[in-house]
């Protein structure tokens, strides 16, 4: 299982409640925004699950997803 987390730059608007909750897995900008806004996903390793489930609920702006993915994407089939 691999878990992921995604910040919607569109939604962000630099409370900083995310990367205070989650120092391990994020930073703030010059601005203090969140750093990784809008870039890529940011992998999370298993012991800091708990840091990217409070990062979620800790963002007032809904702007913090955590992804949890059970199955590898590649190779997939999908329906028809
Ligand atoms: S808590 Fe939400 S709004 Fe604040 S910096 Fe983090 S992602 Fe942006």
């Amino acid at each position: 299982m691999s878990t992921r987390l995604v910040i919607d730059a569109a939604r962000c608007t630099g409370h900083g409640r995310c990367y205070a909750m989650a120092p391990d897995l994020l930073s703030d900008d010059e601005e203090g925004f969140v750093a990784q806004r809008g870039s890529d996903e940011v992998d999370v390793p298993a012991g800091l699950l708990g840091q990217a489930d409070e990062a979620e609920q800790a963002c007032p702006e809904r702007a913090v997803r955590v992804l949890r993915s059970s199955a590898p994407s590649a190779g997939r089939s999908r329906p028809s």
